[in-house]
């Protein structure tokens, strides 16, 4: 038999346990030390009182053989996808509810969406990007081209016209840059992909954390998306849900390609082998779309956005060179005195005993950079800072 050897392609990752590895053996030697931790893409909010009450109401009719609920719909209920539809509709975005299947996570969506598609095409992915991209396309023997992101174009990479591609990776707000496309260049992707019958997969995970009007929070509203673009989107750092797992991916009506919808297909891969997002979870999403909820998690993303802002105001005090952390809970510095991101790291983990995570980690142009995030306590991200102005 034969086993899909290319899982001997995947690089091990090594980069949280080694980050973990080197934190340990620190604290071990230096027990006396505060360790301050703003390397995590884990929130640390707990879910919002709107979300906590509907499940628990939830629990309560899981408990009664009137309100017992056994397998759901594979797309997700209506009372969800709804919510999700108005909050689409309220920038202007018209989905119909045939276009929105809710998941139990933006990362599984982005790893089977790759089931529509064949092993052949070209594939164009940023680097540095959240690595799933790369490791999903890896698993199913598709040669990966990268698009370099770097200073010169702000980590946000245009289409080459001389370039053929396929199927092309976005994300923005950007994990681990945190830098966040605008509409012209949105526009310029939208068009590339109109012209090369590609398909844009849009990771939106992060929308939430985008506050200009002027930026776009969706593909969509883009004109022309509707014909080459999927988007995913999470209530992981929306809503506080990595735990508690829900998402969504929109997949438009006019997504036709080779003959076949790919709306079709994702609906038939989804009822396939997938079934649903327990109806307890669902009822806790649909209630981060109620006034209440949305005032909540508002809070809570602003908190987040605070974290954000101290990092980049001390950064910019310091004559740091970054990106993100205005709209998106990432900051994206690069290494003083040239540094390489792991003599960076163990600099700042020796003299400020603040924990990050290694550029060199999201991809080849990742060296020399280096990834904070917001979603520490403040009393931590306040405290991390001062360490950073005395260094
Ligand atoms: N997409 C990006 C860019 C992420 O950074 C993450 C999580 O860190 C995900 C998707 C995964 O989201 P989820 O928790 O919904 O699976």
């Amino acid at each position: 038999m034969k086993i899909n050897a290319r899982y001997k392609d995947l690089k091990d990752s090594y980069l949280f346990s080694t980050i973990a590895r080197r934190v340990a053996a620190y604290t071990a030697a230096h027990p006396e030390k505060a360790v301050i931790r703003l390397g995590i893409g884990d929130v640390t909010l707990p879910l919002c009182p709107a979300v906590v009450e509907a499940m628990r109401k939830a629990v309560a009719e899981m408990g009664e053989k009137e309100t017992f609920r056994g397998y759901g719909p594979e797309q997700g209920y209506d009372f969800l996808a709804e919510a999700i539809g108005a909050y689409y509709a309220e920038r202007g975005i018209v989905l119909d509810r045939s276009e929105i299947f809710v998941s139990d996570g933006a990362k599984s969506d982005l790893g089977n969406i790759l089931d529509l598609f064949d092993p052949d095409n070209a594939v164009l992915i940023p680097d540095p990007v959240y690595p799933v991209y790369v490791d999903t396309n890896i698993m199913a023997g598709r040669a990966i081209r990268y698009m370099d992101a770097g200073e010169e174009n702000g980590f946000l990479p245009l289409p080459d016209e001389g370039e053929k591609a396929d199927l092309i990776y976005l994300c923005s707000p950007n994990n681990p840059t945190g830098a966040v496309y605008n509409r012209e260049q949105l526009r310029l992707w939208v068009d590339y992909a109109l012209a090369n019958d590609a398909v844009i997969l849009f990771d939106a995970a992060y929308e939430a954390f985008v506050r200009d009007p002027a930026l776009p929070r969706s593909i969509f509203e883009i004109e022309g998306a509707r014909r080459c673009a999927i988007e995913f989107c999470s209530f992981s750092k929306t809503a506080g849900f990595t735990g508690t797992r829900c998402g969504y991916t929109v997949v438009p009506q006019e997504l036709e390609r080779g003959g076949l919808s790919l709306n079709g297909m994702w609906l038939r891969r989804q009822t396939t082998k997938f079934n649903g997002v327990p109806y307890i979870v669902q009822r806790g999403a649909a209630a981060v779309f109620t006034p209440e909820g949305q005032r909540q998690i508002r809070e809570n993303i602003d908190y987040y956005r605070e974290n954000a802002r101290i990092i980049a105001s001390a950064l910019r005090e310091k004559g740091v060179w970054f990106t993100g952390g205005e709209n998106s809970p990432y900051i994206w510095l690069k290494c003083p005195d040239g540094l390489d991101s792991w003599a960076y790291f163990d600099r700042l983990l020796e003299e400020a005993n603040v924990v990050g995570t290694p550029g060199g980690g999201f991809g080849r142009n990742g060296e020399g950079f280096f990834r904070l995030t917001a979603f520490g306590d403040r009393a931590d991200t306040e405290e991390a800072v001062r360490r950073l102005a005395r260094m």
